[in-house]
């Protein structure tokens, strides 16, 4: 019996995308056959609300030594933490003296130099060394631990309460929500404010981008159950803002009951989402047979394309395109090759599926009829960056929230 990691009902999966592996472990082709295969099963908790992994492969598994995610490589995410930045200085800030700012999972300080840069104390969690070394190494004050109540309690025992604690798509990421809940609420001033944001379920069961689902999400949060998940350690939902990021991502901004005036945002969000019926058993089984469709489509499109002797590549290696090529069985016979700019990955295998991993320049030197883009989260800029591909003839295929060819 699993039960579910806020509140304790049973819960059971309502579909399964199979055996999956890491889904950032790519690989070289002499590492093939030593894969770890787990089983991706997605539940909803009738309790609380909360669309969660029936099991998430051992964190050793997933973060092994050369993982590297360096968030300040993406332009875009630079411009978004600092407007991220910028809203709690003005919000939340204003009036205070000598505020202090705690991020969890700051990776290499993107938002946090924001901060740094207007004067204000900072602190920064990040667990995984490497990357919080190019953090310090600007000057960005941050520690390299896992967070909980315990760490919650040394941090206020050094530094005081904080007026802010910010995340980003990193509280999906932690198995244990009530520990760094209870953490959270421990580590927050009585007027202390909560903001964080992840993939947000109402985006994904809209569109079917089911690629969301993958090892590391072990959550995908809606309103209602990161009401529930911190209501039960205080703190209340004060405004919900939905943002474009990640194909469609939530900010939370929670507060301790009472503390602060609740925006109109939460009741009328909460209602879509009831509306949306993200409440109901239906609405996973409408999702599971849209899913079904959605790689019947895909597979149908690319095995029509080969027939036709047409070049089909993909276009950026993401861990969600792991869940994709899996779940729909794409393999190197559908797609000659995944172009990667992100060196670690290229002259390697894609997990469980081995499409090879060529460099941008391959894609740019002989350019295929078809490129699948995975990252369609990106589409507007890779639409614009790539205006050649589409001068030359070369068409994009995406399948979020259809599958099809885009015109
Ligand atoms: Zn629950």
């Amino acid at each position: 019996m699993t039960c579910c990691r806020v509140c304790g009902t049973k819960i059971e999966a309502f579909m399964s995308f199979g055996a999956m592996p890491i889904a950032n472990g790519f690989l070289s082709p002499d590492e093939i056959g030593g894969e770890y295969f787990f089983e991706l099963a997605p539940a909803f908790c009738d309790g609380c609300g909360m669309f969660q992994l029936i099991d998430q492969p051992a964190p050793e598994k997933m973060f092994h030594e050369n993982y590297a995610f360096y968030s300040s490589t993406s332009r875009h995410m630079q411009t978004h933490f600092k407007d991220f930045a910028g809203m709690v200085i003005q919000r939340v800030f204003a009036g205070r003296t000598d505020p202090f700012v705690v991020e969890l999972g700051s990776n290499d300080g993107i938002m946090l130099r924001n901060f740094k840069e207007a004067g204000y104390l900072h602190l920064g969690v990040e667990p995984s060394s490497n990357v919080a070394d190019v953090a310090r190494e600007q000057g960005i004050r941050t520690i390299s631990e896992f967070f909980n109540l315990e760490l919650a309690k040394k941090i206020v025992a050094e530094h005081g309460h904080a007026d802010a604690v910010l995340s980003a798509n990193v509280m999906c990421h932690i198995p244990d929500i009530n520990g760094v809940a209870a953490g959270i609420a421990y580590l927050l001033k009585k007027d202390g404010v909560l903001m964080f944001e992840d993939p947000y379920l109402g985006s994904m069961i809209e569109k079917t981008s089911y690629d969301q689902i993958y090892d590391e999400h072990v959550f995908i949060f809606s309103g209602t159950s990161v009401g529930a998940a911190f209501g039960r350690h205080g703190l209340e939902l004060i405004d919900l803002l939905p943002q474009t990021t990640h194909g469609g991502s939530m900010r939370y901004v929670l507060a301790p009951k009472g503390s602060h005036p609740i925006s109109p945002n939460v009741s009328m969000i909460l209602e879509k989402e009831r509306a949306q019926g993200l409440h109901q058993p239906e609405t996973y089984a409408a999702f599971k047979a849209n899913c079904e469709q959605s790689r019947s489509d895909l597979v149908g499109l690319l095995r029509s394309l080969k027939e036709q002797g047409k070049r089909v590549v993909g276009y950026a290696a993401t861990s969600k395109s792991t869940t994709v090529t899996n779940y729909c069985g794409i393999g190197p016979d559908l797609i000659e090759y995944i172009s990667d700019t992100t060196p670690i990955k290229q002259g390697k295998l894609t997990p469980g599926t081995h499409i090879p991993v060529k460099p941008y320049e391959t894609f740019q030197e002989k350019m295929p009829d078809y490129a699948l883009l995975f990252a369609w989260n990106h589409a507007v800029e890779i639409f614009e960056k790539e205006q050649i591909f589409k001068a030359k003839g070369g068409k994009w295929i995406t399948f979020v929230p259809q599958v099809g060819i885009v015109e």
